[in-house]
């Protein structure tokens, strides 16, 4: 091997050598700009769209690579249809050719094919250029062109190769960096639809536990007033008992009147006021005539009446201060505040005379009724309800005595009423 050769080998070397070296140094300055840079739409991207390459064009061309002599076995099959090709396939095919010549060491064919192929760059999109299908086109020139020892021309189209490849790679990371972005705005999407269910279902349930709580809240209420309802009336129905209860214990039933027990609780009230106050205090006491008989003639319920009816003369006869009141049976008792002896009488003889003029003809045929009264004054007793109204009875009694229907006082000594 003689020098001159020797010198092309080194010089060969050093071309594909420091090509290699630089690419790799554009290739990391290039990947660490991205790395920090945001991910922007590219000019590559931009460009016309990459037109469609047959699947057999691509298949032929590894094989050109890789098994040339099969690769030309086919070839004629591809030719056939190559009047179809658009220009990126024809491209193609004058790498495919010139893949098939520089295998039998025709640089020359090999570098007119390609350059055939250069001639239709401005018609294929860049993007499409810079795939490695077509930007082996200026490898493939580079080393024809070695081969020849165009180390100039070589070297140019090593650096064309290069430039092409940096772009491809760039091209590459900006898709993965769409297609990152894609699936992060996906996922973003995907996240923020979770985030809006799940806030739908919680406002749901807020919603429903909010229903459920008004409802609970309104029972509650409603039991709250039914409960004081009840209550309330339990409560008015306990105080009406209790009322009726203090009206019973006070009054007799038949005529309402005053009963036997307020009598004696109010003479010891009014004996003790007349006392203090050092007032007139009187007592009448009045008891039906021949009652039994009125019973027996006329029935026990005309003799009710009857006794009603007397209870109702006494309270038209009385003054509001005085106390009516039925000491039991057919008998009557009337207390008669700050009264004296002598105006005790008189509305005692009131009484006895409207007893006496009363019809009772609507009771029964011929049935007339009198009443024998006593009355008496505190100034002519012991000074006790008990003295007083025992004088008043015993006076009664006189006036039964004497022949009944008449008024008769307790004067210590009995005199007979006019
Ligand atoms: P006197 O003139 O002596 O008083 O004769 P009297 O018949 O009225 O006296 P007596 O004491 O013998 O009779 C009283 C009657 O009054 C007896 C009783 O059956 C009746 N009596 C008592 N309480 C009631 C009552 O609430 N209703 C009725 N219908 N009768 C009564
Ligand atoms: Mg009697
Ligand atoms: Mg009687």
């Amino acid at each position: 091997m003689n020098n001159a050769i020797v010198l092309k080998l080194i010089l060969l070397f050093l071309i594909f050598f420091s090509g290699k070296l630089f690419a790799e140094e554009q290739l990391n300055k290039a990947a660490t700009l991205s790395d920090i840079a945001q991910p922007t739409q590219s000019n590559l991207l931009n460009s016309d769209e990459p037109l469609p390459i047959d699947a057999k064009l691509i298949s032929l061309l590894e094989l050109s690579e890789n098994d040339p002599i099969s690769a030309e076995k086919i070839l004629p099959n591809i030719v056939d249809i190559s009047d179809n090709f658009n220009v990126a396939e024809k491209y193609l095919m004058f790498i495919i050719r010139a893949n098939l010549v520089s295998e039998n060491n025709e640089a020359h064919k090999a570098i007119n094919w390609l350059k055939k192929a250069l001639l239709l760059e401005d018609k294929i999109a860049h993007v499409q250029l810079i795939q490695p299908q077509f930007n082996q086109l200026h490898l493939n020139l580079a080393k024809s062109y070695a081969q020849i020892s165009q180390f100039k021309l070589a070297y140019e189209q090593k650096n064309l190769y290069l430039d092409k490849y940096r772009d491809y790679r760039k091209l590459l990371r900006e898709e993965r960096l769409i297609k990152l972005n894609a699936k992060y705005e996906t996922d973003l999407k995907v996240k923020a639809n979770e985030l809006l269910k799940t806030e739908h279902e919680y406002q749901t349930l807020q919603l429903a536990e909010a229903a459920k709580e008004a409802k609970t809240q309104h029972r509650n209420i409603v039991i709250l007033i039914i409960t004081a309802i009840i209550f309330i009336a339990l409560l008015v129905r306990q105080l009406k008992i209790r009322a009726t209860l203090k009206r019973i214990s006070k009054r007799d039933s038949l005529t309402q009147l005053f009963n036997r027990r307020t009598l004696f609780k109010q003479g010891e009230i009014h004996i003790e006021s007349a006392l203090k106050h050092q007032h007139d205090l009187s007592v009448i006491l009045l008891d039906i005539d021949y009652f039994k008989q009125v019973n027996d003639h006329y029935g026990h319920n005309v003799g009710d009446e009857v006794i009603k009816a007397i209870a109702n003369l006494g309270g038209e006869t009385i003054r509001p201060r005085d106390i009516l009141t039925r000491l039991g049976g057919e008998e009557f008792a009337v207390i008669l505040p700050e009264t004296s002896h002598e105006q005790a009488k008189a509305i005692a003889e009131r009484f006895r005379e409207k007893v006496e003029q009363y019809d009772l003809s609507h009771f029964g045929e011929n049935l007339k009724i009198t009443v024998s009264i006593g009355v008496a004054n505190l100034a002519q007793t012991q000074q006790n309800f008990d003295a007083l109204l025992t004088a008043a009875d015993e006076a009664m009694y006189l006036a039964k005595n004497a022949g009944r229907n008449q008024v008769c006082s307790y004067l210590g000594a009995v005199e007979l009423s006019v």
